[in-house]
């Protein structure tokens, strides 16, 4: 299932991570924990999308029957074991930066959290994390950054770093305190306010500060 092979750090090349897993956090900007009704978190949430989650951004998105909404995040790539690291020894593990979809089921996921179960099924699935290009160093200050997504010509969610309710560093000193991260491994820094269904045959483009691709769902 996996399209990827090993590691290699190209700029620009399409990400081909030898990873473990994807870190991701959810309700990181207050106006996204609005959208869908949650309060805005006291800690990090953290939940994990397995390896087998990711595919490549850059080719038509297979998407399962259900509903999938789509979830933009900047992504982060560590290149530097972090166990109970600092805020600054994390952000010095960090080699490079990506946009990341965070697809879910959503229904699935409000089932799920009604329930009180874990979201996996709603997050986990195959092909649940599509990751574009690697970029490896920006061309602003990491809290200057900006990610954005238009679908078919219409812009759909926009954020900067520097509304985040957890910022980088922060957020990789939080999760190294209970899970070691891993060369290889991403880190989903959560996404803006904005997400919706995605539907068949829609046009992508996404930004990352200067940088934009085009996508597309199959
Ligand atoms: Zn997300």
């Amino acid at each position: 299932m996996r399209n990827f092979g090993r590691l290699h750090w190209q700029q620009g090349a399409p990400v081909e991570p030898d990873c473990s897993k994807i870190l991701c956090v959810g309700r990181n900007y207050a106006q996204h924990a609005a959208e869908l009704n949650n309060p805005v978190p006291e800690q990090p949430v953290i939940f994990i999308k397995p390896s087998t989650a990711l595919c490549d951004l850059q080719q038509p998105l297979q998407l399962p029957q259900a509903e999938v909404h789509y979830e933009l995040e900047l992504a982060l790539w560590i290149v530097q074991p972090l166990t109970k690291a600092s805020p600054e020894q994390s952000l010095a593990a960090i080699g490079g930066y990506a946009l990341a979809l965070d697809l879910t089921l959503r229904q699935v996921q409000s089932q799920l959290k009604q329930q009180g179960y874990p979201w996996e099924l709603a997050k986990a699935f195959d092909h649940s994390c599509p990751v574009g290009p690697l970029i490896k160093s920006l061309d602003r200050p990491l809290e200057e950054t900006q990610i954005g997504l238009w679908i078919d010509a219409e812009l759909r969610q926009q954020g900067q770093v520097k509304q985040m309710i957890f910022d980088p560093g922060y957020l990789l000193s939080f999760i190294s305190q209970h899970i070691s991260l891993l060369p290889g491994d991403l880190v989903l820094t959560g996404t803006p306010a904005g997400v919706g269904p995605l539907r068949s045959n829609q046009q992508l483009r996404m930004q990352l500060n200067q940088h934009f691709w085009n996508g597309s769902v199959a």
